[in-house]
């Protein structure tokens, strides 16, 4: 048993994050993981190995697809998947090794196991209970499903069982066209099988702005998956080694059967906080089954914290960070702090797509005056040279005071592309100020800046 100033229950990016803050403000600090390796969902079974997958078959389409029309002869590489996983294998132990050395470095000490909060000011690890000042519970969250479909992950899986499939699947059908179900989608899309995307509703990645969505979707499809949308599924019959899915068109009711080899379920996540005692704590927890925090991430029981997916708010790993350091902030005394309204959200396909602040609806439905400013990446030289023309970047200002309110990028490194916005928009920056900034030639980042020149007097490139 040991006390400590901070003991963390989870170290996905929450978690890792709000110890090694700790740790650097002088906190005596602990992190609790049950799992073997650290990093959470992000590192182990999430943000990372997508990434890497994503990678490897965004090789593999470069070369089917574009290698011959640059001068690049020879055969097109064929996939060694069992290879494709040892890769990604080793990203995610790379990844989660750095953890462990930043915990050592910090002076963290990992505790290892599943631990419990038995009252507040304690955490109980197997036999052992810890006394912490604070406890900051980062626990995440996990796979939610839909009635009639139970996950094997072998033939219907989560995420976490598509990033470790036996072998490429010749028909692969997704329900959910959210931003996993999509990047995975196009994963097994680019790999070779024949992918269907099933959504309840009538737009694929619904929160994003409409405009983007419809482009995005258009490029998926001419990319080889396919969309059946409005549509709600009834059920998954599933044997050892094939799946049927059942579903109703909303539009009319009909019922229709797709076979599938793998049926990949990525309709959301909920948070997790199973064994953790909260109930009895009597920590509350909001009607989404949440906990709920104030603005500083304090529980209604004092010295309890909560971050990250188990949480409100977006479920993302950089949302989840950025409360790690503010609530390590506020513990030490500190002015902690994380602006909701500056969060960027990402899809790491190709091409990329990614939007920070308000959508064109959401201005619509606050009645509030904007003005839009649109730039094609087909007018970005750039994008033309590397076959990544497909896309627009477009701001959103005020119509009034021309301060930037929303940005949505769909285009080549549109996820690094958004944050020049996201520090224009922290600065409370107009679409003037971007426009007024050089930005270098040729890079992908000028097609940003004529759309901030098309909220103004025009984009020169269009
Ligand atoms: P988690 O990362 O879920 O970590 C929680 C940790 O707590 C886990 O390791 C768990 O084992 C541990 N834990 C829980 N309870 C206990 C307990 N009682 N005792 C001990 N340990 C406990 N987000 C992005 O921003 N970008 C992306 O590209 C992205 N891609 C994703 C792709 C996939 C396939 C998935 C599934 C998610 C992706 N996400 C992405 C979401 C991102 O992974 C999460 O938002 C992020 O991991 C949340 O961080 P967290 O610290 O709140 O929780």
């Amino acid at each position: 048993m040991a006390s400590y100033d901070v003991i963390v229950i989870g170290s996905g990016p929450g978690g890792y994050v709000a110890a090694i803050r700790c740790a650097q403000l002088g906190l005596k600090t602990a992190c609790v993981e049950g799992r073997d390796t650290l990093g959470g969902t992000c590192l182990n079974v999430g943000c990372i190995p997508s990434k890497a997958l994503l990678h490897a078959s965004h090789q593999l389409h470069e070369a089917e697809h574009n290698f011959a029309a640059m001068g690049l002869k020879g055969k097109a590489p064929s996939v060694d998947w069992k290879q494709m996983l040892t890769y990604k294998d080793d990203v995610i132990g790379q990844n989660t090794k750095g953890i462990e050395f930043l915990f050592k470095k910090n002076k963290i000490d990992w505790i290892k196991g599943w631990g419990s909060i038995p009252e507040a000011g304690k955490v109980k690890v197997g036999d052992e209970v810890h006394d912490a000042k604070n406890i900051i519970v980062a626990s995440g969250s996990e796979p939610s499903s839909i009635p009639n479909v139970e996950i094997d992950e072998k033939v219907v899986v989560s995420s976490t069982g598509a990033l470790e499939l036996s072998k490429v699947p010749k028909k692969l059908v997704v329900i959910g066209a959210g931003v996993i179900g999509l990047e995975l989608g196009s994963v097994y899309a680019r790999l070779g099988s024949q992918v269907e995307v099933i959504e309840f509703l009538d737009k694929i990645t619904p929160t994003m702005d409409g405009e983007v969505s419809k482009g995005f979707q258009r490029l998926l499809k001419k990319q080889g998956l396919n969309f059946t949308l409005g549509a709600a599924v009834q059920g998954v019959e599933a044997t050892k080694t094939k799946a049927k899915v059942t579903y109703k068109l909303r539009k009319d009711d009909s019922e229709h059967t797709v076979d599938a080899d793998v049926v990949l379920v990525a309709t959301g996540r909920k948070a997790y906080t199973d064994g953790l005692g909260l109930q009895a704590l009597g920590v509350e927890m909001t009607d989404r089954g949440v906990i709920r925090t104030d603005k500083q991430w304090a529980t209604n029981v004092p010295g309890i914290y909560a971050i990250g997916d188990a949480i409100e708010g977006p479920m993302l790993a950089h949302k989840a960070e950025d409360e790690g350091m503010a609530v390590a902030e506020v513990i030490a005394g500190k002015a902690g702090h994380v602006n909701y309204n500056v969060i960027p959200s990402v899809i790491y396909t190709h091409p990329e797509v990614a939007s920070v602040g308000q959508t064109e609806e959401q201005l619509k439905e606050a009645g509030r005056a904007y003005k839009v400013g649109k730039f094609s990446f087909m007018g970005n030289g750039r994008a033309k040279a590397v076959f990544a023309g497909d896309g627009f970047v477009k701001i959103l200002a005020d119509k009034e005071t021309d301060r930037i309110l929303g940005a949505h990028i769909i285009g080549p490194a549109a996820g690094d592309l958004i944050h020049e916005v996201c520090v224009a928009m922290e600065f409370g920056a107009s679409a003037e100020d971007l426009a007024l900034t050089c930005h270098a030639h040729p890079t992908f980042s000028e097609a940003v800046r004529e759309a901030a020149l098309a909220c103004g007097d025009g984009p020169i490139h269009a």
